[in-house]
């Protein structure tokens, strides 16, 4: 009889289930027959990374024999230069899913607890309840003249007790694309007792800067219990090579080091990171890009009556009803993979990343053909 190490393994690993990524392009095409697909699933950025960049990474690429600066020295010195800290307040990650998961090494066990939201990023549920510690998952905001689908920091509040460590917001959401003013957010912070972390996930900080969304690492200095995390998956177009990084006090990065792998963040990625860093005017191009796109795509829906929820990030999560199932697999047998959104418990909507204006444009007349063969 084979063994069972189901059995064996700790009980809180065996009642996660694996993360769902979005299907790759060349499955589709393996598994439909379709050509050319295109991917809206993953919330990357669809130009992909700048010149200089992809330069950086062919030079990087010849000397992958050694092993990688394992201090990140010189990204994190350009980041703590860019944002006004200090290099030690910087922690490297390979993808702030990396930090999530080291947050949860450090600050997790049996007898504690964390708190997110019941439709936040699904990695939270994961890294939490794989250590053990009790998940304690608040309500959304269930009014669709408010933040319908946001973060209710209220409610969060509510869940806080002395056992908790940790509290997850992110801002914006995935998969929703809410978020949470600057205003409320700092008179959260103000009301989150010092034993209890923040952790301010910004993976698409780029996107939402604007009204509503400044800056928030300056409020540093006043919360010690604050740990912001930023990413180079998305407005950067870096998914592919792993880069995520956090901004804290130094004494909370002294704590993340020592669990984090002596090497986490590699050689190429690192160069690529610190090039993607010198070239700004790229991210303010993918800014635009996508808020053109946005525009595109929202004046398509509206025009379908297809409702969304309003998003500050790079994908909107479109509300289909009782055919978001059909809709998801009439687009894939049409070449476009976008992301059911079941997993997190929303079985009605699908959730659409920005491309470009023209896969938009794709997108939206496959939705008026499905629309059609559906209204009668
Ligand atoms: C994409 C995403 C991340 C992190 O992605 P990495 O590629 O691991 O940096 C983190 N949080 C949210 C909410 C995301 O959507």
């Amino acid at each position: 009889m084979p063994l069972d190490y189901r059995a064996l393994a700790v009980s809180s690993v065996c009642d996660l289930l694996p993360y769902e990524p979005g299907k790759p392009p060349d499955e589709l095409e393996r598994e439909y027959g379709v050509r050319n697909a295109i991917k809206l699933a993953s919330n990357e950025n669809p130009s992909g990374p700048s010149d200089s960049v992809k330069k950086a990474i062919e030079t990087a690429a010849k000397n992958i024999n050694r092993y990688p600066d394992g201090s990140g020295f010189y990204l994190r010195k350009a980041l703590a230069n860019k944002y006004g800290v200090s290099p030690d307040q910087i922690t490297l990650g390979n993808g702030s899913n990396d930090i999530l998961v080291m947050l949860a090494e450090c600050f997790l066990a049996a007898g504690t607890s964390a708190i997110y939201d019941e439709y936040s990023f699904i990695i939270y549920r994961t890294a939490v309840k794989a250590t053990g510690a009790e998940a304690r998952q608040s309500a959304s905001i269930n009014d669709k003249n408010a933040q319908y689908l946001g973060h209710d920091l209220h409610a969060m509040s509510e869940l806080i007790d002395s056992s908790t460590r940790l509290v997850f917001i992110a801002n914006p959401n995935n998969p929703t694309g809410t978020w949470v003013s600057n205003a409320q957010l700092h008179d959260f912070l103000l009301s989150v007792p010092d034993h209890v972390l923040v952790v301010l996930d910004e993976a698409y900080y780029e996107y939402a800067l604007g009204e509503d969304y400044e800056n928030t690492i300056p409020w540093l200095e006043d919360f010690e219990n604050l740990i912001i995390l930023r990413t180079f998956s998305k407005a950067y177009g870096l998914a592919g090579l792993r880069v995520g990084y956090s901004i804290s006090s130094k004494s909370l990065a002294e704590l993340l080091n020592r669990v984090r792998q002596p090497f986490n963040v590699n050689h190429i990625a690192q160069a690529a990171a610190l090039a993607a860093l010198g070239d700004e005017d790229w991210v303010s191009e993918s800014q635009d890009l996508n808020l053109r796109s946005m525009a595109l795509l929202k004046k398509g829906l509206d025009k379908l009556k297809i409702p969304y929820i309003p998003s500050k990030a790079n994908f909107l999560l479109v509300e289909l009803g009782k055919l978001s199932d059909d809709c998801y697999e009439y687009l894939l047998k049409h070449g476009l993979i976008v992301r059911p959104v079941k997993n997190y418990g929303l079985q009605y909507h699908l959730r659409i990343s920005i491309g470009a204006p023209a896969e938009m444009i794709v997108l939206l007349t496959n939705l008026a053909d499905f629309q059609a063969a559906h209204n009668d």
